[in-house]
């Protein structure tokens, strides 16, 4: 048990001795100004050093890592839990929002084969106050650094969100409710686990759903996405035809461009007839190689004639070239390889350590 896993009434339990008001002080101290317990200075000082010392009113999480990009502008952190396994949260300030990219596990068992996450395989998933943590530590820097409050949320970082469904739905209605972010502006992003798309469906609040699909075939999608062995493209897609029918939300296709390999006009026409079935928006994002999957990044300029393709068949599609793209798409590249690509084409900068 920490900090971020009490609900208030375990807080107030825990605290019995204490009035009313200081569990509220307390509350408020940690989802609104994202303070530790001890740190909150409208409490006595013996209470602040007694719920200092106290794992339970604390995290179990640390930063070990943080770095820069952009001025300051793009922040990837690596945090270790416990048993030292560490994972990767990346903050992006935009001119109207900030937006926090998220892991679900440390490590992921999926094995996609362009996927630094995947290469590396998996540990263990992610408990919901593990989630939390992140958001935690990630809306105090926001606060600190850009004197804001997190706008945007997605599961794009490390792992498969929806292969640590509970935990993760957990953790999003947390972020939901007490961190203040708004369901429509959390996003998760799923490699096609058709149990829990379906499962997702059912549930009622309205958080986006993000499906990486890469390849439109089963052909090649079993090959740069192996568990579409288990779920392929015909589940899938009336997964999502499901989903639509019961939660009325949009859906959105990642499509990360690999020279060569699914940037032909082939896939635009196969990805174009997939993408109006389900009415998804489609984001295009050049891929970014990994050391086990070299291939580059589909070129610029083909990018943008794949995207005149699938606009041209009646699809709404839009090239994500942006930074915290890039970076979000560097999914698990962290711990492997310090390193971001840079918005402008071919450019590689290293990550600044703070
Ligand atoms: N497991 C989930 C969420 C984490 S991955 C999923 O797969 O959707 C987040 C996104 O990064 C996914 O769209 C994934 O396909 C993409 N991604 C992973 N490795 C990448 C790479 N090397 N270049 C570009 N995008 C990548
Ligand atoms: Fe896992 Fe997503 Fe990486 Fe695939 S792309 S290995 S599902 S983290």
């Amino acid at each position: 048990m920490s900090l971020l896993s009490l609900s208030r009434n375990e807080l107030k339990e825990l605290l019995s001795d204490q009035p009313k008001y200081r569990i509220d002080q307390i509350w408020k101290g940690v989802y609104e100004q994202h303070l530790r317990p001890s740190e909150i200075t409208t409490l006595p000082k013996q209470l602040r050093e007694q719920l200092g010392q106290d794992p339970r009113f604390n995290l179990q999480g640390e930063e070990v890592e943080v770095l820069q990009a952009d001025g300051g502008k793009t922040i990837k952190t690596l945090t270790r839990f416990s048993d030292g396994r560490e994972v990767e949260s990346v903050l992006m300030r935009y001119e109207s929002r900030v937006t926090l990219c998220v892991s679900s596990q440390a490590g992921c068992a999926m094995g996609c084969v362009f996927c630094a996450t995947g290469q590396a395989g998996f540990f263990r998933h992610l408990s919901a106050d593990e989630i939390l943590e992140q958001v935690f530590l990630a809306a105090r820097r926001a606060k600190d650094l850009y004197d804001s409050r997190l706008s945007n949320l997605v599961f794009m970082g490390m792992g498969e969100p929806l292969a640590n469904y509970d935990n993760v739905i957990e953790a999003v209605a947390k972020i939901n409710f007490e961190f203040s972010i708004a369901a429509r502006h959390i996003t998760v992003s799923t490699v096609g686990i058709v149990p829990g798309i379906l499962k997702l469906a059912e549930n009622p609040m309205q958080i986006s759903l993000a499906v990486s699909l890469h390849a439109a075939n089963d052909e090649l999608r079993t090959r740069l996405v192996p568990i579409n062995a288990r779920y392929p493209l015909d589940d899938l897609v009336a997964s999502l035809d499901a989903y639509r029918e019961r939660s009325n939300r949009r859906i959105s296709f990642e499509w990360a461009m690999m020279a060569d390999i699914n940037d032909h006009d082939s896939d635009a026409f196969e990805l174009a007839e997939i993408a109006k079935r389900v009415k998804a928006h489609v984001n295009l994002i050049p891929l970014n190689p990994t050391p086990l999957f070299p291939t580059p990044g589909t070129e610029l300029d083909r990018v943008y004639e794949f995207r005149d393709l699938l606009v041209d068949s009646g699809v709404n599609a839009t090239v994500r070239m942006t930074r915290g793209n890039q970076i979000a798409a560097a999914c698990g590249q962290l711990s492997t390889q310090v390193k971001v690509r840079r918005s402008s084409r071919g450019e590689d900068k290293d990550l600044q350590a703070t």
